[in-house]
């Protein structure tokens, strides 16, 4: 696909430093699912900065939506975004990413990378295929995370939050174990789906090898 020029038609917050941006979606545009794309921002030197981003709206969706974790300190891509407003504009280029719904199992994000199993648990949601298919959520914080009542609702009990640099009753602390993940694998645990930074990543796929999975059992993507 051609780079595209596509209008934020809305801005909101969904945490304190996350925004969920809606946006025109390009005629031509085809993705699925747990799919990124390279935006950059429609302002004079930064048309071509591009950085990765995963569509949270699904492919037959009207508008695309992004759900993007600001980080006003790298002065990069994330931080002009901060500051756009509706009717401001995005460019979005190539769509690319592995992350694809493949069967039931267990979704292992840090952070802003729970922003593939957004969509394709959406999808799944749609489907009404939600079945037994769980999350494990790591943030350093409760306020840092994205969509604690929709994954709630979606995934009951079957929603496991760990946080890292705060001890709540009701939640997980400290870092994502293979103890934590041993529990929650049963009879219905095929696949296993990880995304989020690469500490997390090195960390959870020793977890999982050491439990025995097979890496063809592992969908991954590094942000
Ligand atoms: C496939 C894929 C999908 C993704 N999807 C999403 C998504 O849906 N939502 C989301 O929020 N993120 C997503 N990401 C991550 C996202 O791409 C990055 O957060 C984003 O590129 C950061 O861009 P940036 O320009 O703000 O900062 P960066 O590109 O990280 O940094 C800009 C500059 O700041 C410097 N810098 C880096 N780290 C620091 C630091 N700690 N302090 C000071 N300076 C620093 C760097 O040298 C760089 O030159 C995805 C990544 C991938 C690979």
């Amino acid at each position: 696909m051609m780079a595209q020029v596509v209008k934020i038609i809305s801005k909101e917050l969904l945490t304190h430093d996350v925004f969920r941006i809606v946006a025109e979606k390009p005629p031509s545009l085809a993705f699925k699912a747990g799919q990124a794309v390279d935006i950059s921002v429609n302002r004079p030197g930064w048309e071509r900065e591009l950085r990765a981003f995963t569509f949270t709206s699904l492919p037959d969706d009207q508008f695309i939506e992004f759900t993007i974790k600001i980080y006003p300190s790298h002065n990069g891509v994330t931080n002009e975004i901060g500051l756009l407003d509706s009717g401001d504009e995005l460019i979005v280029h190539d769509v690319f990413g592995d992350i694809g719904y493949k069967g039931e199992g267990i979704f292992i994000a840090g952070g802003a990378g729970v922003t593939p199993f957004i969509a394709i648990l959406k999808q799944l949601e749609r489907q009404n295929e939600i079945g037994n298919n769980k999350l494990i959520f790591a943030n350093k914080t409760k306020a840092d995370i994205i969509l604690e009542g929709k994954f709630h609702s979606l995934l009951g009990s079957n929603f496991i939050n760990i946080l890292s640099d705060e001890e709540l009753k009701g939640y997980d602390y400290g870092y994502i174990s293979t103890e934590l993940i041993k529990k929650q694998i049963d009879g219905n645990t095929k696949y296993f789906y990880l995304c989020g930074p690469e500490p997390m990543m090195l960390a959870v796929g020793k977890h999982l090898s050491s439990l025995g999975v097979a890496s063809s059992f592992i969908v991954r993507e590094d942000f």
